[in-house]
């Protein structure tokens, strides 16, 4: 679904683009989701869509550092299209679309306790976002390469390896492999339409999760520093804070959808 949706995006942006070069203005598209090796072991672009998608008025990054939208929360993917022509910018959003830390949904819910204090732990969360992506697939065969000669024909045969080829041919498992921050969030239209019966409990909740979450609540109402809303991070979580805005949606929201 992730690479239907993928595709769409850029097949769109890719029209958009056309359109621009053909009136004039020098134009070309970013792909959806765009690798550059020379950064690091593991999937990184040049642009972050993410902050392309604050500074586009879209959204504010949440807890767990995914772009969230008030419409849809952290459920969707951007795409970027660099031109030459200049447009008029829609306005940031300033105040904080995440609920924040007396929500942590999206902490309670990670598997790996990836999710810190607005930032992430990359390498922790690629292990279950990235089951098959390139870093784990080198990690794998660097293990292969140091195997004694009769246990590495059984590595070679092994689950991984399919899901290896599947992540190279179809980015299948590559990316975007981990569902649970992004299902529990309780911000968007999307999630009281279609998510609220199904993620209402969160199996993964335990109670040091929960006192964390809380621990994080009190150093923000102390004032306490927090590498995550550091005066440079502050940009693109909301410099106004959290004011209520996921009520203010839902309660609209309601308004025109009644039972
Ligand atoms: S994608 Fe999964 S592992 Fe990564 S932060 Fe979200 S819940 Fe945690
Ligand atoms: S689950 Fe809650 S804390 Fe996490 S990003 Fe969504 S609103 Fe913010």
């Amino acid at each position: 679904m992730d690479m239907l949706v993928l595709r769409k995006m850029d097949k769109v942006a890719w029209r958009l683009a056309n359109e621009m070069e053909a009136i004039g203005h020098p134009t070309f598209v970013t792909a959806a989701q765009e690798t550059d090796w020379d950064y690091k072991r593991a999937s990184y672009g040049r642009l972050s869509t993410r902050h392309l998608g604050v500074e586009a008025g879209l959204g504010t990054l949440g807890l767990e550092v995914n772009i969230l939208t008030p419409e849809f929360g952290p459920r969707i993917y951007l795409t970027g299209i660099l031109t030459e022509l200049e447009l008029e910018p829609d306005e940031r959003i300033t105040e904080q679309v995440c609920i924040g830390e007396s929500c942590s949904r999206c902490l309670h819910a990670c598997p790996a306790d990836a999710v810190q204090h607005f930032g992430i732990d990359k390498r922790a969360c690629a292990g279950e976002a990235q089951e098959y992506g390139f870093m784990t697939m080198l990690q794998y065969m660097e293990r292969v390469i140091d195997a004694p000669a009769v246990e590495r024909a059984a590595m070679l045969k092994k689950r991984d390896m399919y899901g290896f080829w599947q992540g190279l041919l179809r980015v299948v498992g590559s990316f975007g492999d981990c569902p649970r921050c992004l299902a529990v969030c309780p911000v968007g239209n999307d999630y009281h339409l279609h998510l609220v019966d199904h993620q209402k409990v969160i199996p993964e909740r335990t109670p040091a999760k929960l006192a964390l979450g809380k621990r994080w609540k009190a150093d923000r109402l102390e004032g306490k520093p927090v590498a995550g809303l550091s005066p440079w991070n502050e940009r693109w979580v909301g410099p106004e804070g959290y004011k209520g805005m996921v009520a203010k949606q839902l309660a609209a929201f309601k308004r025109k959808t009644p039972e």
